[in-house]
């Protein structure tokens, strides 16, 4: 069994160490034995999704996103619906999760036209959304406890099409308002938790994992892992989050 991972504009949405989710991604799948092929597609690369079973996009500030959407536009985009639409599997962080969405209003009033992928959109706010924070995943998405590190002005809001992620149990989430944290739409998993957030949850992680491999084989079974050192940060973490 392999997987082929597509690392989006590495070049430019990469903040607080989120390419090292690819790392995690790699490690755990190599673990089981199970091979996987990374490329890194950035700013002027040309791609096709459909190659692919597994895509990654990072974080970024603000000035980035807008740097990057020429870019999006000029052929990215259309292979990221198309790939949406075909039920393969995305991991996005937060400002690569927010330019899955319609749009993004920056708080000095720059409107960035993203994708349109998932129905979300959201508005950068004059406070910033910073700290570590923890969500539960919902039940149809593994149900884990997931502990991580947020920094947005942007709050999101989703449509009436796509259920969030999870509940926010301590920090903000989408918007620290409505209690919600990132998005499921088909196979897009969007989180505004940075870190990388993969090592300290191996579930998450793996729940991922197997998404990806069940859409590329139609079954597929992850042996478990000891991850004893992975559980041992996690419930630190989790314990040193308290309820906000
Ligand atoms: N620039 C976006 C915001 O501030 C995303 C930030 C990020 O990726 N950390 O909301």
């Amino acid at each position: 069994m392999e997987l082929n991972i597509c690392y989006l504009y590495p070049d430019v949405l990469n903040l607080y160490g989120d390419g090292g989710n690819i790392i995690c991604l790699q490690r755990r799948l190599q673990w089981r034995g199970i091979t996987s092929n990374v490329t890194r597609a950035g700013i002027g690369d040309k791609v096709s999704l459909a190659d692919y079973d597994l895509m990654f996009i990072g974080g970024g500030q603000d000035f980035e996103q807008e740097v990057l959407l020429e870019d999006l536009h000029r052929g990215k985009a259309s292979e990221i619906l198309a790939a949406v639409e075909d039920g393969k599997t995305f991991l996005t962080i937060c400002g690569g999760y927010q330019m899955m969405g319609n749009y993004y209003q920056t708080h000095e009033g720059v409107r960035c036209d993203f994708i349109g992928a998932v129905d979300l959109y959201t508005v950068g706010s004059p406070t910033r959304m910073i700290g570590n924070y923890k969500y539960r995943c919902t039940a149809g998405n593994g149900g884990s406890l997931v502990v991580g590190f947020e920094n947005h002005s942007g709050k999101t809001y989703l449509g009436d099409g796509v259920s969030p992620l999870g509940t926010v149990e301590a920090g903000y989430g989408n918007n620290g308002e409505d209690g919600t944290e990132g998005v499921r739409y088909r196979n897009v998993f969007g989180t505004y938790s940075h870190g990388p957030v993969l090592p300290k949850n191996p579930e998450f992680c793996d729940y991922i994992l197997q998404t990806a491999l069940e859409r590329r084989y139609g079954s597929a079974q992850l042996e478990p892992l000891g991850d004893r050192e992975e559980a041992y940060a996690h419930d630190i973490m989790a314990k040193r989050i308290g309820a906000k």
